[in-house]
């Protein structure tokens, strides 16, 4: 069998993004035992490290062993007893991602739905919370099957709390490469993945619980009906007192992870935001340049995922074949109700970059003047 030799491909699809080289670097770190005092300072570092990323002073704020979606089982199968009512604002596949599993743990599952591509009003969402009572909403931040950026987290955080909800949100695509205000907002779960804007592997799901979703976890009547993702087994292992053996911590994940969020102190997140915003506008104007505007409307686009609308009857396919074979460019397309007819380009983290735009509008630019 022929030694490893991954091609080097400037990623700029929905996640992975690209790894940036100091994280890299930790992960071929030698690795130690997860209960050794050297790693334990390694944990306090991350949990230090990611309350600042996600602006919050949240106590139990840990990376989940596990890709975004284990993060997102975390946030519900901790919440959720059967019975319990549980309101999913669906507005693209994540959302759906989240009805299903929100499923799995209690039969009462309402749906608010907007078609893909449109984001919510947050007085719709509060209505729904007012009309009949729910101990969970959930909503995606950054809507990666459509690149739209769900506004008004704070207006229906404080919706959710007036009503005795908990608010779940999902910031995946979104953090940190663009606000996410834990504290400020009032966001009771908020989980995220390591893949996308933080420049490092998948593998880990980082999660940050309120003082009222602690509470809720406290006051169970029943155990949390997964084990692996048992936030308060894991507290054992990852809070102040005495470290218990739950699972063997991903070692050299978590030390990626730490690499990648000290890239992100170091920045500074009012930088790393600014940068995302930037590198976005100047992939819009060039996408607008070449005939392919975005779809999703200015005031609700994510600078982390842009979806250019595609003309009719182009093989889009084919031009993301040549992209990656002539150009080691990746980048997606739509799917869902809008196959054919969107591409999905992300500019997060690592991969958020001006050099990256520049070779993907030039590339897109001979393949037009090619074809
Ligand atoms: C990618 C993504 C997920 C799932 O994350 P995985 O790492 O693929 O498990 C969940 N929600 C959103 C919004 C995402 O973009």
């Amino acid at each position: 069998m022929n030694p490893l030799s991954p091609p080097t491909r400037t990623l700029l699809g929905p996640g992975p993004s690209m790894v940036h080289p100091r994280v890299l670097a930790a992960l071929a770190m030698p690795t130690v035992g997860h209960l050794d005092p050297y790693f334990q300072q390694v944990m306090d570092d991350v949990k230090q490290l990611l309350r600042d990323a996600f602006r919050t002073r949240n106590d139990f704020t840990i990376p989940v062993s596990g890709t975004g979606s284990a993060g997102m089982e975390a946030a519900l199968c901790n919440f959720i007893e059967p019975g319990d009512n549980v309101l999913i604002c669906v507005k693209g596949y994540f959302g759906e991602r989240l009805y299903d599993m929100a499923c799995r743990y209690t039969p009462n599952v309402d749906r608010l739905e907007r078609p893909w591509g449109e984001a919510f009003d947050p007085d719709e969402v509060a209505a729904a919370l007012k009309a009949k009572a729910y101990k969970l909403v959930a909503i995606v931040h950054c809507e990666t099957s459509t690149g739209i950026l769900q506004p008004g987290i704070e207006q229906i955080a404080a919706a959710a709390h007036d009503n005795g909800a908990l608010l779940v949100l999902d910031t995946v695509a979104s953090w940190p490469g663009v606000p996410v205000e834990v504290d400020a907002w009032g966001v009771d779960v908020t989980y995220a993945g390591s893949q996308k804007c933080l420049s490092a592997p998948p593998g880990l799901a980082p999660i940050t619980l309120s003082r009222r979703a602690r509470e809720t976890l406290r006051n169970r009547k029943t155990k949390v009906a997964n084990w692996y993702l048992d936030l308060s087994a894991l507290e054992a292992y990852w809070g102040s007192g005495k470290r218990t053996y739950h699972h063997t911590a991903p070692v050299n994940m978590i030390y990626a992870l730490r690499e990648a969020l000290i890239l992100v102190q170091e920045e500074g997140l009012d930088n790393l935001h600014a940068r995302h915003r930037n590198v976005a506008e100047m992939l819009w104007e060039g996408l607008e340049a070449l005939g392919l505007p975005p779809r999703a409307p200015i005031g609700l686009r994510s600078p982390t995922l842009t979806t250019p609308r595609l003309p009719e009857g182009m093989d889009e396919a084919a031009l993301r074949q040549r992209l990656l074979h002539e150009y080691n460019i990746e980048i997606a397309g739509g799917f869902g109700p809008l196959a054919g007819q969107i591409w999905r380009i992300g500019l997060m983290g690592h991969s958020a970059r001006k050099e990256n735009v520049t070779l993907l509008l030039a590339a897109l630019r001979e393949l037009q003047a090619g074809s």
